[in-house]
Parts: C-alpha cells; structure tokens; sequence
C-alpha cells in the first residue's frame, strides 16, 4: 500500500516551499521513502529522514562498514587505497601542507597518507562506532557529531573535505557554510556527491546506484553546490564529473537494478564477507547467475555512457574544488581593488590594503 507521506516544509538550500515528489514509496531496509526535488534549485531530499535512532542502526548493523571498517573484499579495498593517494595528490596540487579536516573520514585512510605527508590532521565521524575503525586503525584524532559543535576555530583550517559524505548528513546545507568560515582566507573546500542531475541518475530513476536512500539525505547537483559555495563566499577552482571509483560502477548497478534483478546485488557480492546481506535478503541463485551473464554488456556499457558523461558534464559523481578568497574577510569591509599577489608561499597585501589577515 502506498503511505503518503507530506513534502518537506522549505529547502535549505533556497528558501522555496515548492516541491516535486520525484520518486514515491522507495523501499529500503523494511522502510518506505519519497524523494522530493526542490523546484527552486532542483535539490533533492528523502523524506522522511530516517529518524536518528533508525539510522544509527543502520550505521551499525554492519551493512555499512564492518567492524574494522572495510567495506569491500581485498582486490576491491586495494583498489581504493591506491585511488585516496590519487586523491590527496590533487590536494597537494591546490594547496600548501597545512591543517586538514576530512568530515565523515570513514576508515581515515586519506587523512593517515595526509598525516605521512606532514600534514597536521584530524577526522569528523557519526558517533563513536564509526570513529573507532579510524582511531583504532591508525591512531587518527576523530571528533564526533556535528561541524558546528566541535570548537572548530573559524579561519583555522587550509583544508576541508567531504568525500561522499555531504550527503549523509542532516544539517548538510548548513554545514558546507560553517565549513566556509572555518577555513582560512585562501582555504579550499573539496566536495564529492552524487550528481542528481546526471545521466545515470535521470536514466535509471529510483533504481540509480548512488541515490542510495536512506543512508542519502540529500540529493545535491554539479549546480546546486556551485550556488551554495558561491554563496558561502567560495569559489569554485576545480569541477571534475569523472571518477573510476564511482561513474562507471554506478552505470553497471543501475543497469542491473533497472533490468529487474536484486537492488544492489552485484555491490552486495563485492562486500566484505560479514556485510553481505544473508537469508532473504541474499537475492535469489537466478539472480546472480543472471548478474554474471549480464556484467559484460553492462561493463562494456557502462564505459560508453561514463564518457557520454563527461562529455555533457554530467557525471554520475562530481567532484568540486573551491577556494575561500584570500581577502574574503577583507572584502566585507573595503573591496579590493588591486588583485593579490602570491610569492611563492608568501601572501603579499596589495598595496594600500592593510587588513589582518589573521582577524
Ligand atoms: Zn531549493
């Protein structure tokens, strides 16, 4: 039976009350959600929220990560390894070593490579069971709950990031503006979502890979996020809508979940052992033996439609860099009207521009 359920009351990320309900009654974990757009901004939600007790359930159940915080059998987390020093190398290419805070730091392999390095860093997790993979595995100092309730300094951050995990959180659109004013002037805050607006997502519908309702909150796009870092006083340096971790993959899931097999059988197989669903909830021995016979034409699929994506920029995934501007706090008091000046790792004031830049 469908159970209606009302829209959200106002979007956060622009104001509107106006809501579309893209997708009605998604089931997932015994439960029935809606995802409504935003028709201001095109901002997605799962409603209703899954209420925290719910989703601290769900976080532990060991459907999500086991206990030592893997995800994925070995090949598959060897592969991963080797994709977060990809990605920590991007950083270094925007930015000079400095604090880095990585929110939903998850297992913390990226901050333990950042640590290596010489950076000097520190992890944001749900609550203690998810922090104790990071702290266990590798000694990383990991907070808990909420960006805003840490006594994190405003201006006392080189680099914030949210790697897939934006979307997992209840007070998303207000957190990207909090992270704004704890970077420092000239901080870059990196963000990776599912893309709403994608190919894959506006293809495959309910069945899209990376909706994945109700552990996603929100549904943010490649434009929606320009707009909210804009106007949190960032800018946008760096937009990529490739990504081999999770374009590809997410055309294949989704081509399966739409051809009518088991919601997420094939990701579920590539689990770690203890995570893999069991009883009813496996799929069936026909099921898999079709997932196998249809995983070359999906694979081979899947490569023509990721290059489609980023072809038209829109990646099933997206992945933005922006910057604090140098002078922002300046700014709010007299415009700058000579451009800075870098040297090196020096930050020169324009002359005649005498603001503090550690006020
Ligand atoms: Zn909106």
């Amino acid at each position: 039976m469908d159970i209606a359920i009302p829209a959200p009351d106002k979007c956060p990320l622009c104001g509107s009350t106006s809501f579309e309900n893209r997708y009605k009654n998604v089931k997932r974990f015994k439960r029935s959600y809606n995802v409504y757009e935003c028709k201001g901004c095109g901002l997605g939600i799962t409603h209703p929220f899954p209420g925290l007790d719910h989703l601290t359930g769900l976080y532990s159940s060991t459907s999500y990560r086991d206990k030592g915080g893997k995800r994925f059998i070995a090949p598959v987390e060897t592969v991963v390894r080797s994709l977060r020093t990809g990605r920590l190398n991007k950083i270094e290419s925007l930015s000079t070593k400095g604090r880095m805070l990585d929110v939903g730091c998850g297992l913390g392999l990226m901050l333990a490579l950042a640590r290596d390095r010489g950076w000097e860093v520190v992890g944001l997790e749900f609550n203690n069971e998810t922090a104790a993979p990071a702290r266990k595995e590798f000694g990383l100092n990991v907070r808990t709950g909420r960006l805003s309730n840490n006594g994190f300094e405003k201006c006392s951050l080189d680099v914030i990031t949210f790697w897939h995990s934006l979307e997992h959180l209840e007070d998303a659109v207000d957190d990207v503006r909090e992270a704004a004013k704890l970077l420092k002037p000239g901080g870059l805050l990196l963000l990776s979502v599912p893309n709403f607006e994608s190919l894959q997502s506006r293809m495959s519908g309910p069945g899209w890979f990376h909706l994945d309702v109700p552990f996603h909150l929100y549904h943010f796009s490649a434009s929606n996020i320009k707009k909210l870092l804009k106007d949190a006083g960032l800018e946008v340096v760096r937009q990529e809508h490739f990504s081999l971790e999770f374009n590809p993959f997410g055309f294949i899931q989704s081509f399966l979940n739409m051809a009518g097999l088991r919601h997420n059988l094939l990701y579920d197989i590539l689990k770690t052992g203890s995570l893999r669903p069991e009883g009813d909830e496996r799929g069936s021995a026909a099921d898999t033996y079709i997932t196998a016979l249809l995983l070359p034409f999906v694979g081979i699929a899947s490569v023509f439609f990721t290059a489609l994506e980023v072809l038209f920029r829109r990646g099933g995934t997206v992945d933005i860099y922006a910057r604090k501007s140098p002078l922002i706090k300046a700014r709010l008091r007299t415009p700058a009207k000579t451009p800075p000046v870098f040297e090196g790792n020096t930050y020169m004031e324009p002359e005649g521009h005498q603001k503090n830049m550690s006020d």
